[in-house]
């Protein structure tokens, strides 16, 4: 029921140049993998590049950011509708903002109502910290991060967002969750929060995506479980060959 939904987060990678020689080296071959969204998110200044190079393609773009207000003196920011000219998805809330940026809940919220306002499309992060694994808290986190971010939300709209759950000692640390965890945090904490907020029908179309080091290895693994549907793939998403075979494993 839930078409697979592939995305890759560049991050603070790739100039313009490099983010042409990486799309051109694997666009054809992205292109023919059928059945699965699939979604580059490049940084800001290399969008329009992309844009104009999957133009015509069922490959969608996203940014990893934006501000909430829709312009003004906000220096250095990016607006929504800055974004909607090029872009279908915005990641929001990714836990290197949250860390490094002071992204909290209540930020997350002001950006994922302002996605709506724009129509862009909300790829939701959440996530627990080691710490917080540690100490058995993963549940209590992540269910708030759902409630607090989503809060809001019409419900026409929220059937069509993206949520990650990506715990964030599996991100770039090559030590990905288990499958098995991840299926428990998906369905037992993101989807049943979901279905709080939104009622069973939009929770169940919803896509929740795992991240945290999936790879061509790992990834078909994650994809068998039956509330994982797709992947926020950072690191592996710069390497074509494997972000082609993560996203042929979702195809399947
Ligand atoms: C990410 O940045 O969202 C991510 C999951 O990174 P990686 O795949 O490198 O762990």
């Amino acid at each position: 029921m839930r078409t697979p939904f592939v995305a890759g987060n560049w991050k603070m990678n790739k100039t313009v140049a490099e983010a042409r020689e990486l799309v051109a080296g694997m666009g054809p071959a992205l292109k023919q993998v059928q059945g699965v969204d699939k979604v580059l998110c490049p940084p800001f200044v290399a969008l329009l590049a992309v844009a104009n190079l999957v133009s015509g393609t069922e490959i969608g773009l996203g940014a990893q950011n934006m501000h909430w207000e829709e312009k003004g003196a906000f220096t250095g920011e990016v607006a929504p509708g800055m974004l909607k000219e090029f872009c279908q998805y915005v990641i929001l809330g990714h836990s290197e903002r949250r860390t490094y940026f002071g992204e909290t809940d209540e930020t997350v919220n002001k950006k994922v109502l302002a996605a709506q306002k724009q129509g862009l499309t909300p790829i939701v992060c959440v996530g627990e910290t080691l710490a917080q694994y540690e100490s058995g808290q993963t549940a209590q986190i992540v269910r708030r991060q759902v409630l607090e971010g989503l809060k809001g939300l019409d419900l026409a709209f929220a059937a069509q967002i993206v949520v990650a759950y990506e715990p964030v000692w599996a991100i770039g640390t090559g030590k990905a969750s288990s499958a098995e965890n991840a299926e428990m945090v998906h369905r037992d904490v993101v989807r049943a929060a979901l279905t709080d907020l939104f009622g069973e029908a939009a929770a169940q179309s919803i896509r929740i995506l795992y991240g945290g080091s999936v790879t061509a290895v790992n990834a078909a693994e994650f994809f068998s479980q039956p509330d994982i549907d797709g992947a926020l793939v950072g690191g592996a998403s710069l390497k074509p060959a494997e972000f082609l075979a993560i996203c042929q494993a979702a195809a399947q």
